[in-house]
């Protein structure tokens, strides 16, 4: 039996469509307009021709789970077991799956922050589980032991955690983590990290990955993504890191769901995740610039907006201009008359959220040629203003 909402298409594919409709510029999809590092390319194209086409290990090639392992060492100071505490996946949609899949039984209990990324919910209902959405709330989307502890009961299993924060730009600090290790480990629970953007982050903010934090070191999941770090969103490639236990239970299902993962493909992430540290600091610089530039743009035509200490992505507060459109309407409104297409936050929502709850936000993906982001920031800004 299928449900309407799997009907549907992504919002991303929907809002592409749209934008290629109206002759928008589209900022919805999050994915830079750029391709990624030649080098790496040149390292996937050489790989296809000098290494085995067959199928590689169901954990993913030596050399990339050794550098990966290296990487956590040089970026964060932690000691990954290559050999068992790491899994290569299909992307972190993948990873997500096969986590959420593998830890979820038919009636537990599944705590997911709003506005959240669109594919966790969908999961934990494949997986036979109750998605708990608690909705944060603005300006500071702030978590605290005291409000996730209303919603624990009996059959709480799982949290799952995004961060940096798809779509609200919201880094993690160190007391939010520390609550959820309490509840964690108070409930006998697990927790699932999307760390996607660890490294899209601004202002010198540090990323705490899931695993550093007392008590969440053998009861977490960390997900990661080469589509971000390395802007190569096309290629799927991604990781989880956790205890041997639970990678175990977790490879058990990647090897029903797709097995493997491109040789070449893994080769070359090898080759990126071997990257200097000043390879970060220029990601960070470049989207950091990005991130000034519509964020002043659109702040000199009084548009309101988040700045986002991370991810690239930035969202308007259109609450005081146009207070009784939802956020598809303005969504729709944008993408017609300022010809900019972007997300209406709404999406990121359960259907039995309270109204109430549901910012009043759009988002823009700022990871586009400056141009681009000048003139769709003028043009929502001058679409504001009429
Ligand atoms: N989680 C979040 C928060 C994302 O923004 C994305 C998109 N990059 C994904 C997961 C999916 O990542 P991938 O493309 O590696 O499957
Ligand atoms: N992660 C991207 C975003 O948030 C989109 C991924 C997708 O198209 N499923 O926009």
């Amino acid at each position: 039996m299928t449900t309407n909402k799997e009907k549907e298409t992504t919002i991303f594919e929907k809002m592409t469509k749209l934008s290629i409709e109206y002759n928008s510029i589209n900022l919805g999809q999050g994915f830079p307009d750029k391709d990624g590092p030649q080098d790496i390319i040149n390292k996937a194209a050489e790989s296809l021709k000098k290494i085995s086409n067959q199928y590689p290990p169901m954990k993913g090639l030596d050399i990339l789970r050794k550098n990966i392992s290296k990487h956590m060492a040089n970026h964060y100071k932690l000691e990954i077991n290559w050999e068992t505490e790491i899994l290569i996946t299909n992307g972190a949609t993948e990873a997500l799956a096969s986590s959420i899949l593998s830890l979820t039984q038919k009636g537990d209990e599944v705590i997911i922050f709003e506005p959240a990324y669109d594919s966790y919910k969908p999961i934990v209902e494949k997986a036979g589980g109750i998605p708990i959405c608690i909705p944060l709330l603005t300006p500071k989307w702030e978590i605290t032991y005291k409000e996730i502890n209303k919603y624990i009961t009996n059959n709480s299993k799982l949290i799952i955690i995004n961060n940096p924060m798809n779509p609200l730009g919201k880094v993690f600090n160190l007391s939010e983590l520390e609550a959820i290790s309490k509840i964690i480990n108070e409930n006998n629970m697990f927790v699932i990290s999307d760390e996607v953007h660890e490294h899209i982050l601004f202002d010198n903010k540090n990323h705490l990955p899931v695993s550093s934090i007392k008590g969440l070191e053998k009861k977490s999941v960390k997900i990661g993504s080469a589509g971000k770090t390395f802007s190569l969103t096309g290629w799927k490639v991604g990781f989880v890191i956790a205890s041997k236990e639970l990678i175990d239970l977790i490879g058990n299902m990647h090897q029903y769901i797709t097995f493997t993962v491109p040789p070449n493909l893994q080769q070359a992430m090898a080759y990126a995740y071997q990257k200097p540290i000043e390879y970060y600091d220029d990601l960070k610089i470049e989207f950091q610039n990005k991130r000034d530039i519509i964020y002043d743009n659109l702040t000199k035509y009084n548009v309101k907006t988040f700045l986002p200490e991370a991810t690239y992505f930035i969202n308007i507060d259109y609450e005081n201009k146009f207070p009784d459109l939802s956020p598809e309407e303005l969504c729709l409104e944008l993408i017609k008359n300022a010809k900019v297409t972007g997300i209406p936050i709404s999406v990121f929502y359960d259907k039995n959220t309270q109204k109430s709850k549901i910012s009043k936000l759009i988002r823009l993906c700022f990871a586009k040629n400056n141009s681009t982001l000048l003139k769709a920031s003028e043009q929502i800004g001058k679409f504001f203003n009429s």
